[in-house]
């Protein structure tokens, strides 16, 4: 059984290279860790979030059944900082049969993912060129023809880091980048490993 404990005053001695900081450091309140192993007063604790190892104080970590966490209980635990968060601290995604659904990322680190650069001027006039509803439309990624606004939607593919509009795209593909982080190393891992898979067979 892995033992999962939620470190609550967000604080301890970073242990880096098997060396242990002289002072303590703040990190983020209840983290959500694993002991690696148990020294007197004190616990090595690896902290999944910021995956970094810490000697944290026993008094100051609870043990907790992260099975039991998540949208049907009172906390949550944020899958980028890995903080045990109250569930409301999420913000609800839909309702279903099945009750609430929230996301599985706290608010605080939503507004750090989905801060974009401002729009600047060359998106101001790429967005004169969108394709109007009822024209046809090819998307450059999927190569799929639709017509705009009948039988696709068709976005803008914004650069984050610019601000700038890269082109338009079918909201399918859009969806496609923004669950890869819109970042090249991760279609770069995919494609690796979709290759590497392939070589095997
Ligand atoms: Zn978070
Ligand atoms: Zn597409």
């Amino acid at each position: 059984m892995n033992k999962w404990v939620v470190c609550k005053q967000g604080k301890g001695y970073l242990f880096k290279d098997n060396v242990q900081e002289k002072f303590e450091t703040n990190f983020g309140k209840d983290a959500v860790g694993l002991i690696k192993e148990e020294r007197g007063e004190y616990f090595l604790v690896w902290l999944i979030g910021s995956d970094s190892h810490w000697i944290i104080s026993r008094n100051e970590v609870k043990q907790i059944d992260v099975t039991k966490t998540g949208d049907k209980f009172d906390f949550k635990i944020c899958n980028v900082c890995h903080c045990l968060k109250p569930t409301e601290k999420f913000d609800r995604n839909q309702n279903n049969l099945h009750g609430i659904i929230r996301r599985p990322t706290c608010q605080k680190c939503r507004t750090s993912i989905d801060k974009r650069a401002p729009k600047t001027k060359q998106a101001k006039q790429m967005e004169k060129q969108k394709p109007k509803k009822g024209e046809p439309f090819t998307c450059p990624i999927c190569r799929k023809r639709s017509i705009v606004g009948v039988t696709a939607k068709i976005v803008a593919d914004h650069d984050h880091h610019t601000g700038n509009i890269r082109d338009f795209i079918c909201d399918s593909c859009n969806t496609g980048l923004g669950r890869f982080k819109n970042g090249e190393n991760y279609l770069m891992n995919a494609i690796n490993y979709i290759k590497d898979h392939d070589a095997l067979d």
